[in-house]
């Protein structure tokens, strides 16, 4: 039975892996016996992390075919893929930045597929891979301030699929983690404040913000054999936050 969740000397590419979310998987695969390489522009923070790692800017598709060749060199093949790389910018809509739209566009959009590619192309030569998207509760509902990344998680849950029933055939499944609320350098200074603080304990029903740590044991299951059949799946993993609220009703017990 532990087989079946077992990611044991799987060969696991994070990209976006040098901080927040993508560091938390990364260490969780080392943990669990995998083989683990980190991808981000910070060649630095990557050295820091004393993980194996490849210089990328998942924005440059040169930089990303390289990167997934380059491991497939090092490591025989690449059987996970985490794409997590991402920005975010708030703004209002009738006055977002167009150079801000098209970094996020960039990024989030842009760079995901393109890793998402280079790295398919290799799954689908060994007929077996497993992608995992970072889409966010964005991909699944709205929050005012933040059109152009809800946006540009919106394509994430559209690539999500798009690509799960392209490969299907071919071994390869391609699902996707919606986090909620967690704290990382993208959002921090959020979190100091006590009024959005406040609000979204108050508003999740597990009443607390997510650690990059509560990521992990999906991320597993989604990289092990114990999720072969899934495929195509926008999971949250968010306390609860977009299945709905507690209110003030008082019942009894
Ligand atoms: P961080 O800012 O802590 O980490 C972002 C990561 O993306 C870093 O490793 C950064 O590395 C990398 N990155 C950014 N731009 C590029 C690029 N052009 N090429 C390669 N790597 C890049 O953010 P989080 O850990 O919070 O976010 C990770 C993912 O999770 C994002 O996709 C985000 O949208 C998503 N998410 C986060 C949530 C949260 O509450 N924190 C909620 C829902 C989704 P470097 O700077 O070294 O290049």
């Amino acid at each position: 039975m532990q087989d079946l969740f077992s990611v044991k000397d799987k060969v696991v590419h994070v990209s976006g892996g040098s901080r927040g979310i993508g560091r938390a998987i990364a260490d969780g695969f080392v943990q669990a016996g995998a083989t683990v390489v980190i991808s981000s522009r910070d060649e630095a923070a990557l050295q820091s992390t004393g993980l194996a790692y490849e210089v990328c800017d998942v924005t440059d598709a040169a930089q990303v075919d390289r990167c997934a060749s380059n491991i497939v060199e090092r490591f025989g093949r690449i059987d996970v893929l985490f794409n997590v790389a991402g920005i975010n910018f708030r703004h209002a809509a009738e006055t977002f930045p167009a150079d801000k739209l098209q970094a996020i566009l960039d990024v989030n959009v842009k760079g995901n597929y393109l890793m998402a590619r280079s790295c398919g192309f290799h799954m689908v030569a060994q007929q077996k891979g497993k992608i995992i998207n970072i889409a966010s509760l964005h991909t699944l509902q709205s929050l005012a301030g933040v059109s152009a990344y809800g946006m540009s998680k919106g394509a994430i849950g559209s690539m999500t699929r798009a690509l799960a029933v392209e490969w299907a055939s071919q071994n390869v499944q391609v699902n996707a983690i919606a986090p909620g609320f967690i704290v990382t350098d993208l959002n921090r200074k959020l979190w100091d404040d006590p009024t959005m603080r406040g609000w979204v304990e108050d508003r999740t029903p597990a009443h607390r913000l997510g650690q990059p740590s509560d990521l992990v044991g999906l991320s597993i299951f989604l990289a092990s054999g114990a999720s072969d059949f899934i495929t195509g799946q926008v999971i949250a993993a968010d306390g609860g936050f977009t299945s709905g609220s507690t209110w003030p009703l008082v019942v009894p017990r």
